[in-house]
């Protein structure tokens, strides 16, 4: 069941707790109430009858005296509910601080009261929650026990892991068509049969990662340097270091192990 954040009037207790994500930088540090209220407040939803906000600590503040967590430690510490709303909060937050000014004419911009935009009040240009959709993808070829899937090791990649192929979505371009590019680009490989798997928001800063399973159909692996070292042919006997349980990556491939994709 996926998190589903819901508006205040759908909740029916009668007696919402109300629950204070301070973004710090880009860490979280969660408390009963606001440590400033002329600090900005964005309202995030409703959570296990929480009402769940974002504060935008100002820069150079810090309430938490250090105790703030980035997203990647806070990940295993908090529930996955949890840890997805913190996610919301700090893509919010440095959505609101980024987006103080018109792009087009440079005028301060006002947070509308009735929806989640920053709104020129001068040229009418709104402005709403930045999100980049990006696609992943585990590529496999043959069947049963001699399935192997395709995982490749970034140039960005701590250590020596290995994992599924990603990239941006293009302006203009499907997210079938992303995988198909992507992976052509990345490894020089065609594939076909591209299937939806899931989803997965990922604030780092605002993507969100699509999940796809495709089939491999022709070439020979080759990697474009400036963005992977290495790829391989794996099998599920013989699989190398993968990803953490963190990420939609991991789950793609856990799934696959379990016959799943
Ligand atoms: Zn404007």
């Amino acid at each position: 069941m996926p998190l589903v954040i819901l508006p205040p009037d759908a909740d029916t207790s009668g007696s919402l707790v109300h629950r204070y994500i301070h973004v710090v930088g880009s860490a979280v540090w969660v408390d009963i109430e606001p440590a400033d209220d002329s600090w900005g407040l964005h309202f995030l939803g409703t959570l296990d009858g929480q009402a769940m906000w974002g504060v935008d600590v100002p820069y150079g503040t810090d309430p938490a005296d250090g105790a703030a967590t980035d997203l990647y430690s806070y990940y295993g510490r908090a529930s996955e509910d949890e840890w997805l709303v913190a996610g919301r909060a700090v893509q919010i937050v440095e959505w609101a601080r980024t987006h103080r000014f018109c792009g087009r004419c440079a005028t301060p911009t006002e947070l509308s009261p009735s929806e989640r935009s920053m709104k020129c009040p001068k040229c009418g240009l709104l402005a709403f929650p930045r999100l980049a959709p990006a696609m992943i993808t585990l590529v496999t070829r043959g069947e049963g026990d001699e399935q192997e899937a395709l995982l490749a090791q970034g140039v960005n990649f701590r250590g020596s892991m290995y994992s599924c192929l990603a990239g941006f979505v293009e302006p203009g371009e499907s997210l079938e068509g992303a995988v198909v590019r992507e992976v052509r680009e990345e490894v020089g490989v065609d594939v076909t049969n591209v299937r939806y798997w899931g989803s997965q928001p990922w604030p780092f800063p605002h993507s969100l990662m699509l999940g796809f399973h495709a089939t491999y159909e022709s070439g020979e692996i080759v990697c474009e340097p400036s963005e992977i070292l290495d790829a391989n042919w794996y099998r599920k006997d013989a699989l190398p270091n993968i990803p953490p349980g963190i990420s939609i990556a991991r789950k793609l491939i856990d799934a696959w192990l379990r016959d799943e994709v």
